[in-house]
């Protein structure tokens, strides 16, 4: 990858070198199963249940609400559909346009194959929720409501503290967030939270390693059935040591956000600053954004053609989310927002971290520029 410049960070993200050592050190050494009942297997258990614990006093919840899972996907479809199959007698979900597929395919299915109503709450031409709108849409059957932290193709942070106040306080449903963009980006907090999902592969851990924040007082049942592993809650032998290397992972990214954060926001500006001399290149992330993301159009240029000629510069970056990069439509996020469907299919995003530097965003703001004059607009 010489020479090559990572900008989709918030597709996934280089594992960070403390996070590599110290499982692959782990992983030679823990290998048996740790429900298994001689000394080594009890070993590995108690350093993975050490591992929950750190992970949740980061967190600020308790060691029991930590359930480890194969990453967001998963956590996501288990916080909505296993809730809601632990409340019968509801039968409505509320989530908004914006959701990454994750959620949006899981309220799909519960809407398509289980019959529930869902309300897919609309987004304002910042990318967020307006939290009047989650007031009108909360019914006496709501299960759950599902609103993202922030969003993963334009950086828009919702307001999630007003809108888990109101959820709390004007019905009896539980509030999930997907939170994979927002921690280690910008401060989470989960107090009132009913559930969260979030990724390890985000925040430069390992891919196939996330968590669900399960608050003590919210039903669920296992979508994978199986043993008592995870309190029942996920059935399978436990990825012990990639269990144990998320707390790690947790910590390291919660003190770099403290250490980069705000170089970061510079590099951000720097780089939006660069993009916004460009004529015709229109920016589609909003002023409040999580610091890292920026989602740009040039609309004569589409998605796909755009993302050819940056990877052909020497420049790795998304369209739209990487989930959904296979699909030749619009994105669906920026169509929410109310953009044409020229601009929606004209984005790209790009996606930074601390490892990124001024010198690669100057370089991408030349490159694109020489795209586009190529392309005889400029
Ligand atoms: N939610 C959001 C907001 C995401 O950006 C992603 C990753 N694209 C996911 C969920 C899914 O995460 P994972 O890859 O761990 O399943």
């Amino acid at each position: 990858m010489a020479n090559r410049v990572y900008f989709d960070h918030a597709s996934t993200t280089e594992v960070d070198p403390g996070v590599l050592k110290v499982y692959t050190e782990l992983l030679q050494k823990y290998y048996v199963n740790s429900e298994s009942l001689y000394d080594e297997g009890t070993e590995i258990s108690r350093m993975m249940e050490k591992a929950r614990s750190a992970a949740a006093g980061l967190l600020g919840v308790h060691a029991d609400e930590i359930i480890f899972t194969s990453g967001a996907s998963e956590a996501n479809s288990e916080a909505i559909k296993g809730t809601c199959f632990a409340c019968p007698g509801k039968k409505h979900i509320i989530t908004t346009a914006i959701e990454h597929s994750s959620v949006m395919n899981a309220c799909r299915q519960m809407e398509q194959v289980f019959g529930y109503d869902v309300t897919y709450l609309p987004v304002t031409e910042e990318g967020t929720v307006r939290v009047h709108d989650v007031e009108k849409a909360l019914r006496d059957d709501t299960a759950v409501v599902s609103i993202m932290y922030v969003n993963n193709e334009t950086g828009a942070v919702n307001p999630v503290a007003e809108i888990k106040e109101i959820v709390k306080k004007k019905s009896h449903a539980y509030f999930h967030t997907d939170i994979t963009q927002a921690i280690g980006k910008i401060p989470v907090d989960l107090d009132m939270v009913d559930m969260a999902s979030m990724s390890a592969h985000k925040i430069h851990g390992l891919k196939g390693s996330g968590v669900l924040v399960r608050k003590k007082h919210v039903p669920m049942v296992p979508l994978i059935s199986g043993g008592e592993q995870e309190y029942g809650y996920r059935g399978g032998t436990s990825n012990a040591v990639v269990n144990m290397v998320f707390a790690r992972t947790l910590r390291t990214a919660l003190e770099n956000e403290k250490k980069y954060g705000a170089y970061i926001k510079d590099l951000q500006a720097h780089l939006l600053s660069g993009l916004k001399t460009i004529p015709g290149v229109l920016i589609n992330s909003p002023e409040n954004n999580c610091g890292c993301v920026i989602n740009f159009s040039y609309e004569e240029i589409p998605s796909e053609v755009m993302q050819n000629a940056l990877n052909r510069a020497g420049f790795m970056v998304s369209a739209r989310s990487t989930c959904e990069s296979h699909s030749d439509n619009p994105s669906y996020v920026l169509q929410a927002m109310g953009f044409s469907d020229k601009r929606a299919s004209s984005c790209i995003r790009i996606s930074l971290a601390h490892t990124n530097t001024k010198e690669e965003a100057d370089r991408f703001v030349s490159a694109l520029k020489e795209i586009i004059s190529h392309y005889g607009k400029i």
